[in-house]
């Protein structure tokens, strides 16, 4: 068991109490939900991970504590918290299993993309009450055989017949497909479409007929059951969001992913460096008057995962500035990604965490030794470090770099002094 997760949710085995110095401010419920949630989680993610199956304990205790439709507007009967609270409860459940915090995550960006685009849509707003009302879990098709990662382009198209819409994808991977309430599809608008003039379907589960194709035996992230299908929905033509995809992408699902991904992965390395200092004060206690030479590498995976924590923040204040934004204003006027659409931020916000989480847990590995190499020890990072491997394949750092690129050199110079 995970003891800082222990201690945060309030089992703390021989903790002195002491009288606080200062007034605390009351937790949110939803912090000490996620923290309850995270327990779980971390019981069974080395089952979850040997088995690559559905995390269902920490799923369970996520519907219970009524998590999955913490983004959810107040007026649809959500909690209607802010991009930056549900990061932190992605980073919180990271710290117990990195597949639980993914899915939770990967769901978060749905909702987010049908709110900002389909709210002004009956049925969309039907689909957030009942979501609400029933926790359904969303999952996304955006990938597809023969075109790789660029989400921006389809091959399949939408056939449209009256009300009525049919779709047939090869979706090489939807996380979690089989498990899904729904899956929010991408394809061309129609069959002469190009194929960057793209929609977004929201697809149910009762309208949809999922064929396995490929199996979900990876280096890590197991717990999400990545695998591949083919994927025939049919229903209203209303359910297709209104907004071309082009849109929803830049405005909604490149800022709130790369947002909510950066705190998974902040959220995995955090519970690796916790497993260090552990290590250290074992290795410290064992040698009194000594400090362990694994202390310098310790400071170095500190500094860098406080450098992780400060970027994410950078990208937060912006989420929550939006928020309050938001609040205050009319919603049209004021998307929730107003001011986290600058792409190029948000792309090296992405780029960057994914590669720094990954050398913040190689340097927990180094430290704990042997007992992080193994598995089943309480500084076990074998987990982390393949979990974190996805990171800069949840599309490409390198297509996000070529992107990045283009877009810096469509930026005008900067003025002396600044970046
Ligand atoms: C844990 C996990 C969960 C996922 N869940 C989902 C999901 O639920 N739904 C979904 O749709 N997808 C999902 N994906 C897929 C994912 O987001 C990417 O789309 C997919 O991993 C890209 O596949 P690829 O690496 O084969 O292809 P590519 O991104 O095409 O990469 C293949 C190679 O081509 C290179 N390359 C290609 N084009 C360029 C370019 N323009 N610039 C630079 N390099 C380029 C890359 O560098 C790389 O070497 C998931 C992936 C992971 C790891």
């Amino acid at each position: 068991m995970n003891a800082p997760l222990m201690q945060a949710a309030g089992a703390a085995p021989g903790a002195v109490e002491t009288a606080p110095l200062t007034a605390i401010e009351p937790e949110p419920g939803w912090r000490a939900a996620a923290l309850r949630v995270a327990q779980i989680a971390a019981q069974h993610a080395d089952s979850v991970d040997q088995q690559a199956r559905f995390p269902v304990e920490a799923f369970d205790a996520i519907r219970r504590e009524r998590l999955l439709s913490t983004m959810v507007p107040a007026r649809f009967g959500g909690a209607g918290l802010s991009l930056a609270d549900v990061a932190a409860i992605c980073e919180i459940l990271a710290q117990g299993c990195a597949s639980t915090a993914m899915i939770y995550a990967m769901h978060q960006i749905q909702v987010a993309c049908i709110e900002e685009h389909g709210s002004e849509v009956a049925w969309h707003r039907d689909l957030l009450g009942q979501l609400v009302e029933n926790q359904w879990l969303l999952a996304s098709a955006t990938s597809e055989e023969t075109i790789g990662g660029n989400m921006r382009t389809s091959a399949c198209a939408v056939e449209i017949d009256g009300d009525l819409f049919r779709i047939e994808k090869l979706a090489p991977t939807i996380s979690y497909g089989a498990h899904a309430d729904g899956i929010l599809v991408t394809a061309r608008r129609t069959a002469e479409s190009a194929a960057s003039d793209q929609v977004m379907i929201v697809a149910l589960r009762d309208q949809t007929q999922l064929e396995k194709r490929g199996g979900w035996d990876s280096m890590g992230m197991r717990g999400t059951c990545s695998e591949g299908f083919r994927l025939v929905a049919t229903g209203l033509a209303v359910q297709i969001l209104p907004t071309p995809f082009a849109q929803i992408a830049d405005q909604t699902m490149l800022p709130v992913s790369h947002t909510l991904w950066a705190a998974v992965w902040t959220g995995i390395a955090a519970d690796a460096v916790n497993r260090a200092k552990a290590f250290f004060r074992a290795q410290a206690r064992g040698k009194p008057g000594f400090v362990p030479p694994s202390g310098v590498r310790l400071a170095e995976a500190v500094g860098l995962l406080q450098m992780m924590q400060a970027r994410l923040a950078i990208a937060l204040d912006a989420a929550r500035a939006a928020h309050q934004a938001k609040l205050g204003t009319c919603q049209a006027d004021a998307p929730l990604s107003a001011m986290l659409s600058f792409a190029s931020d948000m792309n090296t916000l992405k780029t960057s965490i994914s590669m720094t989480a990954l050398q913040v847990v190689q340097e927990v590995l180094l430290i704990c030794g042997m007992a992080g190499y193994k598995n089943g020890t309480e500084y076990s990072v074998g987990r982390h470090l393949r979990d974190l491997h996805s990171a800069p394949l949840m599309i490409n750092n390198d297509r996000i770099a070529m992107n990045t690129a283009s877009l810096l050199l469509a930026q005008r110079p900067a003025a002396p002094g600044r970046a």
